[in-house]
Parts: C-alpha cells; sequence; structure tokens
C-alpha cells in the first residue's frame, strides 16, 4: 500500500522506524525485532539506509520481511556517494519486490568528499524516482532547521524545491517540544508546501542517546526535558520509563492538536514500541 493512501486515513495511527544490521550476524535479531514490530499492527515501518551504502543490501531484504509480515514497507535511500546507475538499479530491486514507498535523502557528507559527482541534494533524488515512476516518494524535514542550513528560512526554500520535485509526504527530524513542530508547519504551509508532515517522535531511553542527538543534531532541549534526563539518566530503567512516558505524551498532544499520523523512531526495541502502543489504547481504537 502507498504511504498516500494510508494517510487518508483520519484516525490516529502510529508507525514505527527500525534500521538495518551493520554485519550480517546481526541479521536475524533485527529480523526478531521487526517481528514483534509487526505483531502489533504498525500502519507501516520504515527501514534506514547506511548513507554510504554498506547495509544498502541489509535494507531491502528487511523491508521485504516486513512486507513478508503482511505491513507496508518505507524503503531509506540515500543518494550521496551513489551514482544515477546505483539509484536505478536499487529501485528496480524495489519495484520487483513490490515496495511501494521510498524515502528520497541525500545522506550526511563523509568527510572530505566533494559535491558534484551524481548528486549533491535529496531533490535531484526524488527528480529520479519520480521519473522512474511507481514509487510513493517521502522527503526529511527539519522543524529546527536542517544543520548546514544557515537559517530556517533557507532550509524551507530548500524544502520547497524538494517537495515540487515530487515528494508525496514529509517525515519530521525528532523534536522534543511540540510547539517547534507547530510553528515549522504554519511556516511551511505558508510557503505553499501543502504535503503531509508526518512528525518524528523519538522515545529517549537512556542518557547516553540524548548527548549523541544533542551533539549531531542540535535538537532543543526543553527544561522538563532536560530534568529528567538529569534525574533519572544514572537509572536505566527509570530513565527508559520516562522516556516512554514523555513521548507518550508528545504523541497524545500531537493528536488532540489533529495530527493524525506519528512516526516513532523505536530504535529496533520492539518493548519500547509496545508500551507507547499500550499507553494510546484507548486513543487508537
Ligand atoms: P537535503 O534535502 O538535500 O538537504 C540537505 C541540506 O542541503 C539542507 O541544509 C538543505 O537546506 C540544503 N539543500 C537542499 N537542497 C538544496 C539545493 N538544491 N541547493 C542548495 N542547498 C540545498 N540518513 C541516512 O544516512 N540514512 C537514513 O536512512 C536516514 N533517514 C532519515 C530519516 C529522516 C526522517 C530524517 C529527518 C533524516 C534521515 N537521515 C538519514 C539523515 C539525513 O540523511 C541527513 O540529515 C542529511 O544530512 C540530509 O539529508 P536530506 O535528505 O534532508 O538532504
Amino acid at each position: 500500500m502507498k504511504i498516500t493512501d494510508i494517510l487518508k486515513n483520519k484516525e490516529a495511527g502510529l508507525s514505527f522506524e527500525v534500521f538495518p544490521p551493520k554485519v550480517a550476524t546481526g541479521f536475524d535479531n533485527v529480523v526478531n525485532a521487526v517481528k514483534e514490530i509487526a505483531a502489533i499492527s504498525p500502519e507501516y515501518i520504515s527501514v534506514t539506509y547506511g548513507a554510504g551504502g554498506g547495509t544498502s543490501d541489509y535494507t531491502v531484504d528487511i523491508a521485504r520481511t516486513i512486507k513478508d509480515l503482511g505491513v507496508t514497507p518505507l524503503a531509506h535511500l540515500t543518494c550521496i556517494c551513489h551514482s544515477k546507475k546505483d539509484v536505478r538499479e536499487k529501485l528496480s530491486q524495489l519495484k520487483t519486490l513490490g515496495i511501494e514507498n521510498v524515502l528520497a535523502l541525500r545522506g550526511d557528507i563523509p568527510e572530505g568528499y566533494n559535491l558534484g559527482t551524481d548528486y549533491s541534494h535529496a531533490d535531484e533524488l526524488v527528480k529520479d524516482i519520480k521519473a522512474f515512476g511507481g514509487f510513493c516518494i517521502g522527503g526529511a524535514c527539519y522543524p529546527e532547521g536542517h544543520p548546514e542550513s544557515k537559517t530556517l528560512f533557507s532550509d524551507i526554500e530548500n524544502l520547497k524545491r524538494k517537495v515540487d520535485a515530487g515528494c508525496d509526504f514529509l517525515t519530521t527530524q525528532m523534536f522534543f517540544d511540540n510547539d517547534v513542530y507547530y510553528s515549522f508547519l504554519s511556516k511551511v504551509q505558508a510557503r505553499g508546501i501543502t504535503v503531509p508532515i508526518i512528525p518524528g517522535i523519538m522515545p529517549v531511553t537512556n542518557a547516553v542517546q540524548i548527548k549523541r542527538i544533542t551533539t549531531l543534531s542540535g535538537t532543543y532541549l526543553p527544561t522538563r526535558f532536560r530534568r529528567i534526563v538529569d534525574r533519572f539518566g544514572d537509572n536505566p530503567q527509570a530513565m527508559k520509563q520516562a522516556g516512554i512516558a514523555y513521548a507518550t505524551e508528545q504523541i497524545i498532544d500531537l493528536y488532540a492538536n489533529g495530527i493524525t499520523a506519528v512516526h516513532v523512531y523505536c530504535m529496533n526495541k520492539p518493548d519500547v514500541a509496545k508500551s507507547i502502543k499500550g499507553n494510546l489504547s484507548q486513543i487508537l481504537c
């Protein structure tokens, strides 16, 4: 099923993200996690893609597993360091397997890499996927601005170009303050971006994770959230419970404000996915 068709559903829904194994020996663990997540009937499951392409075959394999389990897969695809030929091959592979949804990404630029080969930005990939045909195409967006952009305004200008190239929907980078997302929505809508913008929510279940997130993306951490990490960061079980509760509250607020599709970065943790779904049992009917 295409994600655009799923998004026509007016009821509240949840989807989850998994990442592929780095090496073959980790494959079974990821498949087992995917099986457990699929069992709670998410709207779809997305599977990330290694920017350098090292785990790209696993992305396709995991997407196929998701499909075989009866859940709609969304396969991520990055273009940096890839040729147009590589991309066409990957798209042919996905099409042959009946995988209809692709999240078109540039990927982070590796150190020392010079832009200017086949792909420099995701809008070029979106154009190529559109020309290839048959896919529902998603793109990434950044409510606080992409780290390479000098201003949120210039990032939204580039986002408009990417959407005009053929994105059918967007998924956001994680955020911990829903007002950041609501404010972003009104800015992009004012710029004429009308495709659905699915909020991405990350349940933070350990303190190390939060240090990595803030170092890499500079995501704003509200005081209420920072107090939770300061208070419970040294107690893994307490941090996990508090992180799931915080993410649940964010999701309830999104639903209460009329958002119907929420994507959860559950980091291959079925227990986290199940807890969130359980916390919403009377809301997701
Ligand atoms: P782009 O849309 O190309 O944007 C990158 C930067 O370039 C922005 O600052 C933008 O403003 C600017 N820009 C865009 N177009 C132009 C243009 N035409 N001219 C000049 N400037 C331009 N990474 C992975 O490696 N694998 C994944 O599976 C993955 N999944 C992700 C899923 C989501 C929902 C998100 C939010 C991010 C994901 N990432 C993933 C990270 C992503 O690859 C990085 O954030 C990367 O640096 C940017 O990718 P993009 O597709 O947003 O790039």
